[in-house]
């Protein structure tokens, strides 16, 4: 067979599937779409989920949606909002579990990230990038104590799959201490750390040496390095969220993190805080552990990093942990962290997070919409069994979990994306871009009032 035949052969084969391709492609192209547009790719959407990539998401939002907004297609977002395919806008109180801290597709970071696409998308991976370089040294000055090297990933379990080797390469010790209802991610190593058992059980054993303590409870977490040292299986690090996300919003008892901090000095263990969800602003203070006043050895971040436009995720370490990687830096690697795209997004988030003084915006805007939630459920307490937060993390518990998915239902139907957390889904989460409007915050505490109310006459 000559090539020319073999050739178009191929293209035969490959017709109808590129034919779909340059549809969608066209598509892409739009930024809005028209009504037999949407009709289309709703369809193919839903199909595409059933047939080709899990079916269970479907039933999933059948539980948390009315009726046939179970096939709500998201298709453009900015600000505060993202909007479906019918041109229904919705504020976003769920923030993509955190992720957008300056709102969605900020300008200054979509130009950084544009700018860069025009000179250079990835690096060569042997050449000197000189964005990781900058970005590192940005984070060194923003970040607390004296936490000086990164290393760049691209998502929060990759950041802590680091953080876990940095502390067995620096510490040579194998045992971890996580605590109850945390969250640190799903591969192998970051799910030893996670808490919930329904996600850990099929994969057990996961990596050996990971002890589980109740969160906030100092009292076994000493008895838990005591027992560690008695038996000859030194801690080299504990593992910790400041404020656990997933684990429903759970802010740790006042001194915890003092004393945690005490104790693996006390037993010349290193602390890692994973800040992938309380990093960059979203707590009141840029970091959570300035909030608290205590420097970790390894700081783990991902989320809002990327400033909602790229994938990017970093951990940032002392010298005398880092130091561990000098001698080779190969023992630890990724392809794609640290690319310039990603680099150019956290730059110009840092950048923005400054200007805006979104840190200080979230503190405040966070203790008036805290007020307004608790305000709205005063009459509630049959279905509202505690609102807490810390800046724009905000955690709303409910009585049973099906009050919370009822509520969900009825904010989404009036426009406004809450959601469950992970680990508990007793409580769901309002983590709104920390650039959100004082009104839109009102329109959630009202609408967030009227569903409650709604809620009493079914
Ligand atoms: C979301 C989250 C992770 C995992 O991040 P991925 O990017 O989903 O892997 C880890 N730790 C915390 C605290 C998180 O909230």
């Amino acid at each position: 067979m000559n090539t020319v035949t073999k050739n178009q052969e191929v293209n035969k084969a490959y017709g109808e599937v590129n034919e779909y391709i340059n549809k969608v492609l066209g598509l892409i192209e739009k930024s809005q779409v028209s009504a037999e547009e949407a009709q289309w790719i709703t369809k193919e959407t839903v199909d595409g989920f059933r047939e080709h990539v899990n079916p269970g998401f479907l039933e999933y939002r059948k539980t948390v949606t009315v009726d046939t907004q179970f096939a709500a297609v998201e298709w453009s977002d900015e600000g505060s909002c993202f909007t479906d395919v019918n041109g229904k806008k919705y504020i976003d109180c769920l923030g993509g579990f955190g992720i957008y801290n300056v709102g969605h597709r900020h300008p200054k970071v979509v130009k950084a990230v544009q700018d860069q696409l025009q000179r250079q998308a990835l690096h060569s991976q042997d050449l000197l990038d000189p964005l990781r370089a900058m970005l590192a040294k940005i984070l060194a000055d923003i970040t607390p104590g004296d936490l000086k090297y990164s290393f760049f990933t691209n998502s929060g379990t990759e950041s802590v799959e680091a953080a876990l080797k940095l502390a067995k390469m620096y510490s040579d010790r194998t045992t971890f201490i996580s605590t109850t209802r945390s969250f640190h991610g799903k591969s192998l190593g970051s799910l030893s750390g996670t808490a919930k058992g329904m996600f850990r059980k099929p994969f057990l054993p996961l990596i050996p040496g990971f002890r589980h303590v109740p969160f906030g409870d100092i009292d076994m977490m000493r008895k838990t390095f005591e027992t560690c040292a008695l038996v000859g299986e030194d801690v080299a690090a504990v593992l910790l969220e400041p404020i656990q996300g997933e684990g429903g919003i759970i802010l740790p008892p006042e001194n915890y993190l003092k004393e945690v901090r005490a104790l693996c000095d006390e037993y010349d263990a290193i602390l890692i805080f994973d800040e992938v969800q309380t990093g960059m602003g979203r707590t009141g203070e840029m970091f959570a552990s300035e909030l608290y006043d205590v420097v970790p050895d390894i700081l783990c971040l991902a989320k809002a990093f990327g400033g909602g436009v790229m994938p990017a995720g970093a951990v940032v370490a002392k010298e005398k942990v880092f130091s561990s990687f000098f001698d080779n830096p190969f023992m630890h690697t990724t392809t794609f962290g640290g690319n310039p795209l990603a680099c150019a997004a956290a730059i110009a988030t840092i950048n923005v997070l400054i200007e805006e003084q979104l840190p200080n915006r979230a503190k405040e805007l966070g203790e008036y919409f805290l007020a307004g939630l608790k305000k709205a459920a005063e009459k509630h307490g049959d279905k509202v069994l505690e609102i807490r937060g810390q800046g724009l993390m905000i955690g709303i518990e409910f009585h049973q979990d099906e009050i919370g998915y009822a509520l969900s239902k009825g904010m989404f139907d009036e426009g406004i994306l809450v959601a469950g957390t992970l680990v508990n889904s007793k409580t769901i989460r309002i983590e709104p871009p920390l650039t959100i409007s004082a009104e839109e915050v009102d329109q959630v505490i009202s609408t967030f009032e009227k569903v409650l109310n709604e809620l009493n006459h079914q």
